[in-house]
């Protein structure tokens, strides 16, 4: 990962790369937080690409949960092609998973708490049920929740 990030550094100048503990776009910052992986390295990568491609795409905001899962989409697709140029294969069945921790999420957050009826968003922190008229807030949305991890979970 250390050469891709080098090489990335000396491509997209504009953007900014900041270690941390998790990977993740920043629009405000304009930057791109990553993190080593050692037990995944190819997941490192993979997750490095999808976090840059949202900076190169200068994803900034979405109005719904609904608009963010676009987004993501429209990242791991670009990460694909930006993989190519710099010689990394991303697994597909990587990218279903990840699209499908978001489907989840989308879908925990859409889920009437009094009737359990999917809803629509009312706006960007609250749903209503179109059934039995209920409200609920949620959190605000982010880019790049972590994805679905098969096997142990680690705490
Ligand atoms: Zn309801
Ligand atoms: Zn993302």
């Amino acid at each position: 990962m250390k050469k891709l990030l080098e090489q990335l550094r000396a491509d997209y100048p504009q953007i900014a790369f900041v270690y941390g503990d998790a990977f993740y776009w920043s629009p405000q910052d304009k930057s791109v937080t990553y993190c080593e992986s050692s037990n995944d390295p190819a997941v490192a990568t993979w997750s490095l690409l999808h976090e840059v491609s949202h900076g190169i795409l200068d994803h900034t905001s979405y109005k719904s949960d609904f608009e963010l899962m676009e987004l993501e989409v429209a990242a791991w697709h670009h990460a694909l092609n930006l993989g190519k140029k710099y010689h990394v294969r991303i697994d597909q069945e990587h990218i279903q998973d990840c699209l499908d921790t978001y489907r989840d999420w989308l879908h925990r957050r859409s889920t009437c708490p009094t009737c359990s009826m999917v809803s629509v968003q009312k706006d960007p922190k609250s749903y209503e049920c179109f059934n039995c008229r209920c409200v609920w807030h949620v959190s605000n949305s982010r880019f790049c929740r972590p994805y679905r991890l098969k096997k142990t979970v680690i705490a």
